[in-house]
C-alpha cells in the first residue's frame, strides 16, 4: 500500500502538510528583539522554567523509579523487590503544574532575529559568562546509571567500559583516526569545514539554512526558503560537526561558538509538562519532528562529554519530549504521536538522540527502546538486512535501509546477526552514492562499526571524494555542495549548510563514536 503523505524518505526535512504551514509575518514579527544583553546568559530570559525544571529532574532523579510513565517496567527492569506500594505517595510529589503564565510569557520573551541581515549587524561580544543556574548542587552520575536501561538498551560505549565520547578526546582521536581509516587530508578538511560554519553562524548563536544572508553572499546555494525558519534543524546541524571534533562549550578553540549554539537551543525550546514530566519541544514549524531529533542530538552530546549540569534538565527534558511524542507503532513521524506511525527517516534521529541521551545517563525508560524495536520489526524485510521507509516495502532506499541497520546495531543486533551480516553486505554493493549524502552518512556509520574490508573499501572511496570536492574558492572555503544532490531533497532543501555539515561529521566517523563491535580495540590491546 503506498504511503499516504509519502515524502521522499531521502529527504531531511520533508514537506509539511498545508495545515502545517506557518505565518510567516506574524512569527517575523514575533522575533524581533531588543535586547541583546539578554542573551548573554544562558537562562536569564527564563529563570523560571528553568529552575522549575531543574527541580522536576531533581525530584525525578531522586524518586525516579516510580515516577516514569510506567512505573512497574521500569521498576522491574532494575529490581526484583519492588512493592508496588510507594507508587501513588510519590506521584502526589510530583505533579507538579508549571505555572501556566510563566510559560506563555516565556514564548513571548524566547525569540530569536529571523531577519538575519540586521542580526549580523549586532555584533556582540561573546563572553563565556558563568552559568547562574549552576547553584543546585546534586550528583547525578551515578544514581542515574542505576537508572539506564541496561537490560534492553542501546547497545554503546558504556559496554565497552570507556567514559561517555572518549573517543573525542586528542589522544584517543588520533588513534581511532589511524586505526578506522582517516588521514591529515581528512582531519584537513574538518578543520576548513568548522572554520567555514564558525563563519556562518549568527551573533545570537543560531545558523540558518539561508547561510547566504549571514555571510553577505560570499558563497552560496542556500537551502530552501520553505526551511528558512528551521533555526532549531539548522543550529543542530551547525554545531553537532564541532562537537563531533572533540569541541565542547567548556574546552577547544571553539568553545564560544558551541556555547551560543547550545544557549540558542535551550532558549529556543518550548518548555511544558507531558505526562508529568517536564519536557523541551525542539519541534518547528520548518521542520518539525526532524529539528526536535537534530537539536536533541546536540544537546544529550554536549551534556555526556561534559557532564555539565546546567544542561541536564535540557537535555533529559528534550529526551522526555521524545519518549511522549513516540507513535503507537513504535516509530517517530513529523508530529508527535502521529496516528499513522512513524517513519524510518525522523525515526532514526530520535533513536540517535536516545542514544547520545544514553551515554549521558539521562534517563531512557525502556518502554521507549522495545517501542523503537516493534517500529524496527514492522519496516523490515528479509530478516533485517533491508528496511523500507514505513512499512517493508513503502519507498524503501538505501538510505531507510542504512538508517534501520544502525538503529539495529544501537539497540542490540550484533555483529554476526544475520539481518546485520546480509544488510551490510547490501549496502556495500550500493557503495557510496554521490548524489544521496544523507545516506552516506547513515551508511558510513554502519560500515564503520561493522569494519573489515567492505568498511576500507567504502571508507577511502568516501574519504578522497569527499575530500577532493570540499571547496577551495574564496568565499566557500571549507563547505560543500553537491551539484548532483537535486534529487536528494536533504542538501537540496538544507543548501550547502547540511551538505557540509553531514560531509563533516562523515570524515569524523573515525572517532566521533566508539565503535560498537570493537575487534580492532581488543586486537590492539595485544600487538604483536
Ligand atoms: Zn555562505
Amino acid at each position: 500500500m503506498p504511503e499516504q503523505s509519502s515524502p521522499n524518505p531521502d529527504e531531511l526535512l520533508p514537506q509539511l502538510p498545508v495545515d502545517q504551514a506557518v505565518d510567516a509575518e506574524s512569527e517575523a514579527e514575533a522575533y524581533e528583539d531588543a535586547d541583546p544583553v539578554r542573551h548573554f546568559l544562558w537562562f536569564q530570559a527564563a529563570p523560571a522554567w528553568l529552575v522549575s525544571m531543574v527541580v522536576h529532574v531533581l525530584i525525578l532523579l531522586i524518586l525516579g523509579l516510580v515516577t516514569i510513565a510506567d512505573p512497574i517496567k521500569i521498576v522491574n527492569v532494575l529490581s526484583a523487590n519492588y512493592s508496588g506500594e510507594e507508587g501513588p505517595e510519590v506521584e502526589e510529589f510530583t505533579i507538579e503544574e508549571m505555572d501556566p503564565g510563566d510559560i506563555s510569557e516565556l514564548e513571548e520573551e524566547v525569540v530569536e532575529p529571523v531577519d538575519v541581515a540586521e542580526a549580523m549587524e549586532m555584533v556582540e561580544p561573546t563572553p563565556m559568562d558563568p552559568m547562574e543556574i549552576a547553584t543546585v548542587d546534586f550528583e547525578v552520575t551515578d544514581f542515574a546509571s542505576e537508572m539506564a536501561p541496561t537490560a534492553m538498551s542501546l547497545q554503546t560505549v558504556s559496554s565497552l567500559n570507556v567514559q561517555p565520547m572518549s573517543s573525542r578526546t586528542a589522544d584517543m582521536k588520533k588513534k581511532l583516526l589511524r586505526d578506522y581509516g582517516g588521514n591529515e587530508s581528512s582531519e584537513a578538511a574538518v578543520t576548513e569545514a568548522l572554520k567555514w560554519l564558525s563563519r556562518h553562524q549568527m551573533p545570537n548563536g543560531a545558523w540558518t539554512f539561508q547561510h547566504n544572508v549571514v555571510c553577505n553572499g560570499r558563497c552560496g546555494n542556500p537551502g530552501e526558503p520553505n526551511r528558512a525558519k528551521a533555526f532549531n534543524a539548522a543550529t543542530a546541524l551547525g554545531v553537532l560537526p564541532f562537537m563531533g571534533a572533540g569541541q565542547t562549550h567548556k574546552a577547544g578553540e571553539f568553545r564560544e561558538v558551541v556555547f551560543r549554539a547550545l544557549r540558542f537551543l535551550v532558549q529556543n525550546g518550548k518548555p511544558g509538562t507531558q505526562g508529568g514530566l517536564p519536557v523541551l519541544d525542539l519541534s518547528e514549524g520548518a521542520g518539525n519532528l526532524y529539528s526536535h531529533g537534530l537539536a536533541a542530538i546536540a544537546l544529550c552530546e554536549a551534556y555526556a562529554m561534559t557532564e555539565d549540569p546546567e544542561l541536564l534538565a535540557p537535555a533529559q527534558a528534550a529526551i522526555n519530549y521524545i519518549v511522549y511524542a513516540q507513535c503507537r507503532d513504535g516509530g517517530w513521524r513529523y508530529r508527535p504521536q502521529q496516528p499513522d506511525g512513524g517513519d524510518t527517516s525522523v525515526t532514526g534521529w530520535q533513536v540517535m538522540a536516545l542514544k547520545s541521551g544514553y551515554m549521558g545517563h539521562l534517563i531512557i525508560p525502556p518502554r521507549t527502546i522495545q517501542g523503537t524495536l516493534l517500529f524496527l520489526d514492522k519496516v523490515q524485510s528479509n530478516n533485517g538486512a533491508l528496511y523500507g521507509y514505513a512499512g517493508p516495502t513503502t519507498n524503501m532506499r538505501p538510505s531507510t535501509t542504512a538508517i534501520g541497520l544502525l538503529c539495529r546495531m544501537y539497540t542490540g543486533w550484533d555483529k554476526k546477526h544475520p539481518g546485520i551480516v546480509a544488510g551490510v553486505e547490501g549496502l556495500a554493493k550500493v557503495g557510496v552514492l554521490k548524489n544521496d549524502i544523507y545516506y552516506d552518512y547513515y551508511a558510513a556509520q554502519v560500515l564503520r562499526h561493522y569494519g573489515g574490508e567492505k568498511w576500507d573499501k567504502f571508507n577511502v572511496e568516501l574519504r578522497d571524494w569527499l575530500v577532493s570536492t570540499q571547496s577551495q574558492d574564496v568565499g566557500s572555503k571549507g563547505s560543500w555542495h553537491f551539484p548532483n544532490s537535486a534529487s536528494h531533497r536533504g542538501p537540496k532543501e538544507g543548501g550547502r549548510l547540511a551538505s557540509t555539515a553531514f560531509a563533516t561529521m562523515i570524515l569524523e566517523v573515525y572517532y566521533r563514536h566508539m565503535p560498537l563491535y570493537a575487534d580492532a580495540a581488543a586486537e590492539d590491546e595485544f600487538p604483536l
